[in-house]
């Protein structure tokens, strides 16, 4: 009470990928207020429901505060000296192959560039994946393949400058907010601002846009192949900027061609409407197309995502104030794991096994005897490889794949085969610790100390501004401590996150052809004062001087030219039958975040939408009524939920949420139910489709 308030500490919002900037004051009496930091260019003071709430997450009733061994107390000492043991007996068995690492969009870039480089430059195995699998691998592909390299062109303001914003599988309004709340603040000084929504459902986001175009679930390849058949018809391909900075675009046109033709037919769109999304496009001189999970979570993400890029490629709509494609991340640091290589894929600092030397380049800095030489498993073939017996040690740091992954059951009875498990976490929340052999007690947002990087290319700091509970540690520190027991430490002797940082951005500069765009090597140099003061900073910062805050404006790109890539069409792989009549889509809520172990804590937070719910429209309800337990069953598995009838659901579908785990209701895991069928390309699961049934529980 009468404490004088404390200074706030400047920080990132743990949650999405917006990553706004945060003040947190702690009361000096066991609160902390939090406000939004009018200094950060992606918030400007703003914050959501969830961000508003986060000063009441922070207790520590469920938190795993101290290292256990078979489910009794260890010291740190104990536990580490396991984990090596058991990752020294498994190379010794079955070499680097026999050996994962599964880690999170929510690690900070040090821990994750730690994780990556114990992994594939000492463990040597490209055996490590990210839970940003399920999240935006499909835009990674299809950036690596138009552009060359992942990199998102535009950035926020781009959305405020433009006169048409496309929104593409993507519930804004919920899943990024303050996003959001910038887009309609824009909307409302300039009313020419106009907002097309496609996606299969009817959600909060419609209700500011201009115009909803409600597909069929899984076809929006159709859609944009007819954009883009339409953009070259009526002469709005930029034919001098094509010629000079772009291939493919014949051979994009001829794919797009008959699957054009049947646009209406495939989409189940009125021919009116998407002739009149296709001319606002057209007509509109500055035009963002944002798209998420709706376009990733698919079984052809990564061409739904290709099929968006070949229209701004084809119109020369890139890199310019309110235009480009746009992937908006779910998690606060997907980009960061992107960046370091922590999907299964990629090296460190966009580095790449296909360009000659580059991997060269990364072991001899590292000093990395034997780098691996080829990519890993990525999340799903990596859970049915440990489900096989083809692994012989994992180690999940702060991610739910018990909960997360599709097909629950399988990945469920993997984990609790898995000869060795290690499972770093903040919780013991976790459907995925209760099956570790080692769990090892991690620092949690407000607690640990590095950088994040947000869905517009911002570099922005994590700061400490609680103590560390308990023993619980930096994730960092973890892995290094791992990496001296099995005769590493000379390679991760850090002492501390500005030492970590230091070093990923030395790697950006390795090797560097100079188109390649992910480059902060003039950030290498940066001395711990100013690494704890750093601003928000936009990546590129290469050594020469200050980068450009939009990519692609005048060509420049990676891979020299760009590629418009033909994109077939392919409807989801379950589709809807005599035993399985339905269409399941699921997604997030307003108020929830992820596995619900922050959010879920907070009442007023629980109150928006207090249980599982499935939501169908009421003419396909049967003898079913709202409010009664059902049971969704698919082919591949089954949850109990409570029904809501809702007009607005579109027929022959039904929604639900995919934040339930079993600590609060075990059989209302939803993506479990759900076929471990992936996209060919970027291995994404379909993680938004599944055919379904529903009955009276
Ligand atoms: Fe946090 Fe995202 Fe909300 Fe911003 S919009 S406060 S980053 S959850």
């Amino acid at each position: 009470g009468s404490q004088a308030p404390r200074r706030g500490v400047r920080t990132t919002c743990p949650y999405c990928g917006v990553g706004c900037g945060v003040v947190a004051r702690p009361d000096g009496a066991g609160g902390t207020a939090i406000a939004g930091d009018p200094r950060h260019p992606a918030n400007g003071g703003r914050l959501c429901s969830k961000g508003t709430a986060l000063g009441e997450t922070l207790g520590l009733e469920d938190r795993l505060l101290h290292p256990e061994i078979d489910g009794r107390r260890a010291s740190w000492d104990a536990a580490l000296d396991a984990v090596a043991e058991g990752f020294a007996r498994a190379l010794e068995r079955g070499g680097p192959e026999n050996v994962a690492l599964y880690v999170s969009g929510q690690l900070l870039t040090e821990d994750y560039y730690a994780a990556n480089k114990l992994a594939k430059g000492f463990l040597g195995t490209g055996n490590i994946d990210s839970n940003s699998r399920l999240c935006m691998a499909s835009a990674v592909a299809a950036h690596r393949r138009a552009f060359g390299e992942d990199v998102v062109p535009g950035i926020y303001e781009d959305l405020e400058q433009a006169d048409l914003v496309v929104l593409v599988g993507s519930n804004l309004a919920w899943c990024h907010p303050v996003l959001h709340q910038r887009l309609l603040a824009a909307k409302a000084a300039r009313p020419g601002l106009r907002i097309h929504v496609v996606d299969p459902r009817r959600t909060a986001t419609c209700g500011s846009a201009e115009l909803h175009l409600p597909l069929r679930p899984g076809s929006d390849v159709a859609l944009f192949a007819a954009l883009l058949v339409h953009l070259h018809e009526h002469g709005h391909a930029d034919t001098a900027w094509l010629a000079a900075h772009t291939e493919g675009a014949g051979a994009a046109l001829a794919a797009a061609r008959p699957i054009a033709a049947q646009a209406a037919a495939l989409t189940s769109l009125d021919p009116a409407l998407i002739a009149r999304f296709c001319a606002e496009w057209a007509a509109a001189p500055r035009v963002v197309t944002l798209w998420s999970q709706g376009v990733n979570q698919s079984s052809a993400g990564t061409d739904k995502a290709s099929a968006i890029i070949n229209c701004h490629l084809l119109t020369g709509r890139i890199g310019k104030p309110g235009c480009g494609p746009f992937s908006i991340t779910g998690q606060p640091n997907a980009m960061g794991g992107r960046e370091v290589g922590a999907l299964a894929n990629m090296l460190a600092g966009h580095l790449d096994w296909d360009q000659p030397g580059e991997a060269a380049a990364l072991a001899g800095y590292w000093g990395a005897p034997r780098l691996a030489q080829r990519p890993g498993l990525k999340a799903v073939e990596m859970f049915r490889a440990l489900g096989d017996g083809r692994i012989g040690a994992m180690w999940v740091m702060a991610t739910n794949p018990a909960m997360s992954l599709p097909e629950g059951e399988a990945v469920r009875a993997a984990l609790a085969a898995a000869p060795f498990l290690v499972v770093s976490e903040t919780t013991r929340r976790s459907d995925t610790a209760r099956y570790a052999h080692v769990r090892l007690p991690a620092l949690a947002w407000g607690e640990k100390d590095g950088t994040v990087t947000n869905s517009e290319r911002v570099i922005s700091r994590q700061r400490t501004f609680l103590p560390a509970p308990g023993e619980a540690r930096p994730d960092w520190w973890i892995v290094a401590q791992v990496a001296a027991r099995l005769g590493h430490g000379a390679a991760f002797a850090w002492d501390g996150p500005a030492a970590i940082f230091r070093e990923h951005a030395a790697v950006t500069g390795l090797a560097r052809p100079a188109a390649r765009a992910f480059d902060i090597s003039g950030l290498a140099g940066l001395d711990d004062a100013h690494y704890a003061a750093m601003p928000p900073t936009r990546w590129p910062v290469p050594e020469a001087g200050p980068g450009t805050g939009r990519f692609f404006a005048g060509g420049g790109f990676p891979a020299g030219r760009a590629r418009l890539v033909p994109t077939p069409f392919r409807a989801p792989a379950a589709a809807p039958d005599a035993d399985f009549p339905l269409r399941l889509l699921t997604g997030r809520l307003r108020d929830q975040w992820h596995s619900m172990t922050r959010t879920g804590a907070v009442p007023r937070l629980m109150a928006h939408v207090p249980e599982p719910c499935l939501t169908l429209h009421p003419e396909d309800a049967g003898t079913l009524s709202a409010g009664e337990l059902v049971v969704a069953e698919t082919p591949t598995g089954s949850a109990v939920l409570r029904l809501a009838l809702d007009q607005a659901q579109r027929r022959g579908t039904a929604f639900a949420p995919m934040h339930w785990t079993a600590e609060f209701a075990p059989a209302a895991r939803i993506n479990g139910t759900l076929a471990a069928v992936t996209d060919p390309v970027s291995g994404q699961p379909e993680l938004k489709h599944a055919a379904l049934r529903v009955r009276a529980y």
